[in-house]
């Protein structure tokens, strides 16, 4: 266990804010796996000093299993944090830190366990997995997953280490996440009628969204989800310049996460469908500039549970669950399903914890997560998982 805490600190070290660059931790990685005899690939992305890495452990020739982790966190600006977040700290039997449960924990519990699978006279090797940005656009699993999809020897499975308390998760819900840019017309606001006030334009908008998400929970609920129906939220908005000038723009940005098999581009098009058929109308008839623009940030699909059936009733032995969950959180499972590797989540910790102050990793949450790799290093010992 001190290999693996001293690993973490290592890593919550790096700040690796999703706008940031993580080359820094990826070649700290490559280096420590290097150091190990393990070789690795680096995969740059389109941002300068973002990447991902792969590496393969066992028998290259054979399809492996992938454990996969992003390397990236969210922001801690605004919180309130009683230690530095980028210093780990142990108190309790927890480990405090950015990223410490989302999800550096499972990433230092891999790396710990590298020497015992290059050991271990693997039949089905085992893939390691970085990502980046999985906390903005997903953008480094979907080069990778690309990239994977065009190779030969894709992976037989992979189990993404997202928080789960170590329950292995079989389905999870989409996550796409767009923003709306409303442009208006100025005047001073005693020639009201003379001018188009974006700040109403976008307010009449998340109206529809909120009227379209009410709607959708009474449509399509999936009890097996502790949030059992697609939702709509509207987290960001900005827009105006003083009280007296009707607001030339404004903009805000919506999520919807969708239950596997809800297309969220649907949802979308009735979004839009509302901005250009209903409001925009009487918006160009007062200032033909008006619009009402729409930009997809990212659109992650769900993880629905009939690909990975086999791999789940295959792990859950290893780790001690009884029966596979679904969440509504978001992962990269999706990407890796659409690239043919079947996936499933199930890692250390609790999702509850992450991206809060003073975000923490039970050590017994890590532990539990070494025994699991343990198990699956004498279960890859035997014969191929699937
Ligand atoms: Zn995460």
């Amino acid at each position: 266990m001190r290999a693996t805490i001293d690993i973490l600190s290592k890593l919550v070290a790096f700040d690796t804010v999703s706008s940031r660059p993580n080359l820094a931790l990826i070649e700290w990685v490559a280096d420590r796996l290097a150091g190990e005899g393990i070789d690795s690939w680096v995969q740059h992305g389109d941002q300068p000093g973002h990447a991902n890495l792969f590496a393969t452990i066992g028998p290259p020739d054979v399809p492996g299993v992938m454990l996969s982790g992003h390397s990236d966190v969210v922001p801690v600006e605004g919180q309130q944090w009683r230690t530095d977040p980028f210093v780990l700290t142990e108190a309790d039997g927890r480990l405090h830190g950015r990223g410490a449960v989302d999800m550096k924990g499972f990433i230092a519990c891999v790396l710990a366990h590298a020497p015992r699978f290059r050991d271990a006279g693997l039949k089905q090797p085992v893939h390691i997995a970085l990502s980046y940005n999985e906390e903005a656009d997903m953008h480094g699993m979907r080069i990778l997953a690309r990239h994977l999809a065009s190779v030969p020897l894709r992976p037989a499975a992979c189990v993404i280490g997202e928080p789960t308390s170590m329950q292995v998760v079989v389905a999870n819900k989409g996550a796409a996440i767009y923003r709306v840019r409303v442009r208006g017309h100025s005047v001073h606001s005693s020639l009201r009628d003379a001018g188009v006030s974006a700040v109403e334009a976008a307010a009449e908008l998340i109206g529809f969204i909120n009227r379209l998400g009410l709607a959708l929970r009474d449509a399509g609920r999936d009890e097996a989800f502790e949030f059992p129906h697609t939702s709509v939220h509207v987290g960001m908005i900005s827009g105006g310049t003083a009280h007296n000038i009707t607001a030339r723009d404004c903009e805000f940005v919506f999520e919807i996460r969708s239950l596997p098999g809800v297309s969220a581009a649907t949802l979308l098009e009735r979004i839009r469908d509302h901005a250009e058929s209903v409001l925009l109308p009487p918006m160009r008839a007062i200032a033909p500039e008006c619009a009402i623009s729409f930009e997809e940030i990212v659109d992650a699909p769900g993880l629905d549970e009939r690909g990975n059936r086999s791999l789940a009733q295959a792990l859950m032995p290893l780790c001690g669950c009884r029966a596979p969950r679904r969440v509504s959180f978001g992962t990269e499972a999706g990407f890796l399903v659409a690239a043919g590797v079947p996936t499933v989540v199930c890692g250390p910790g609790d999702i509850a914890i992450a991206h809060q102050p003073d975000e923490y990793v039970a050590i017994d949450q890590l532990d539990a997560c070494s025994r699991f790799l343990g198990a699956l290093t004498e279960r890859l010992r035997a014969s191929p998982l699937t």
